[in-house]
């Protein structure tokens, strides 16, 4: 058992075999810099980047985490290892205890900032029991689910301008809606806000060039880490404006993800075998390695001056496709894709009623009442509810957590 000289309380998301990758500052020091979560302190990696071999030690002295993503494998695990180092008991931080005392920081003194500059944000659809149930509230059980979701890992290129880090205040947004079919749409706030739990990873390695692709086989070389993310989504305007062409604002209005990216070196311990597939996927989305992760996923639900209800709890590992073969269907057509870049897994839900990773399917489209403490009920979020999103593994008496992935609702702007 490795002990670290920093003190890790009981159930911490952030013990030595996480360290996950964040990006923050502080009130005495504003400038953006990379950091590591451990226990309830922030590691100031660059101010102790001189500890480090030089070859990543620009990374390090970074304001994101793009350059650190951009060096890939042999470089994330060369600073990984030394970070667990340096944490260690007896260590040459420890023993410099000025250093030591300046580059441990309480997090409840740091601001944390998006991780990366995103280029591009992509939103897959890979959670077989969600796409289900949306088939079959909106095409009836015979056609849950469309004749190619089986073949493709569908998805959409999203926004990343509005993409934010937990804390961001979301505010609910004005569009076109068509409260009655056959009638002209009306214009005004959302009425039908609703939240997507779901899980996020961040592109690393060098990417490919355009028209070159990536194979599910190779994939691995290009996932740095992941995040929590949840897609608000406007149900009401979502369902106007999505003939032919897909989600459009009804998705832009933010989405939210979690400061800290959880490297896939610190999941392995947590992989299970991928989703049974059927029928058998194409050759350039094959790939041997399991790389599905257990991941236990809730949602609470805190209205205005209430307490925290828990919603729903999921598990990333009910996801249908591999985020492997997401990068490969992504860039099959010589796309090319680049570190920073966020792809998300889409909506997580598992089989269970209670495992349902959105409001649309947890009230049934609006047809039943979710409960919260206090007798207080919900279809959809209303204004000054505040959803947060958690996420943790646990076995053989270890837990890493991915910390809060949380946002607010606002009223619209007036009209
Ligand atoms: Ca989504």
């Amino acid at each position: 058992m490795m002990t670290s000289f920093v003190n890790i309380p009981e159930g911490s998301d952030f013990p030595l075999e996480n360290l996950p990758y964040g990006v923050f500052s502080t009130k005495s020091n504003p400038r953006k810099r990379v950091g590591v979560g451990i226990g309830q302190h922030v590691l100031d990696l660059a101010g102790i980047a001189q500890l480090y071999p030089p070859e990543v030690q620009d990374a390090l002295n970074s304001d994101s985490l793009n350059l650190l993503m951009s060096l890939g494998h042999t470089a994330w695990n060369v600073v990984r290892t030394r970070t667990r180092e340096l944490l260690l008991k007896g260590s040459v931080l420890e023993e410099n205890l000025l250093l030591a005392q300046s580059v441990l920081i309480p997090q409840s003194d740091c601001e944390l900032h998006l991780p990366a500059n995103i280029g591009d944000y992509t939103d897959f659809y890979s959670s077989i029991h969600h796409a289900t149930n949306v088939g079959i509230m909106f095409r009836g059980k015979e056609n849950a689910l469309m004749p190619n979701w089986r073949y493709i890992p569908v998805g959409y290129h999203g926004r990343a301008s509005s993409v934010v880090v937990s804390g961001t205040p979301i505010r609910r947004p004005l569009g076109q809606t068509l409260p009655v079919d056959g009638q002209p749409p009306v214009f005004g706030a959302c009425k039908l806000l609703d939240f997507e739990l779901e899980v996020a990873f961040f592109v690393g390695g060098p990417g490919n060039q355009l028209g070159e692709r990536i194979l599910a086989e190779d994939a691995w070389k290009n996932v740095f880490g992941f995040t929590l993310m949840n897609d608000w989504s406007a149900r009401d305007i979502q369902k106007w404006e999505y003939v032919p062409l897909g989600p459009f604002t009804a998705k832009n209005l933010g989405t939210t993800i979690s400061p800290w990216v959880v490297p896939v070196a610190a999941l392995e311990p947590f992989l299970v075998d991928n989703f049974k597939q059927e029928p058998e996927v194409f050759p350039y989305l094959k790939h041997e390695r399991p790389f599905n992760f257990d991941i236990n996923l809730e949602v609470s639900l805190k209205p205005e001056g209430g307490a925290e209800s828990i919603i729903s709890k999921s598990n990333y590992k009910y996801l249908y496709w591999t985020a492997l073969q997401q990068i490969a269907h992504h860039t099959v057509t010589g796309c090319n894709v680049r570190p920073g870049d966020l792809m998300a897994s889409g909506t997580i839900s598992g089989e269970a009623e209670d495992s349902y990773g959105s409001m649309l399917e947890l009230s049934w489209r609006g047809s039943k009442n979710i409960n919260l403490e206090g007798g207080a009920t919900r279809k959809f979020l209303q204004d000054g509810d505040e959803l947060i999103i958690r996420g943790h593994c646990e076995r053989n008496g270890v837990r890493i957590g991915f910390g809060n992935c949380a946002g607010k609702v606002l009223p619209a702007i007036p009209l």
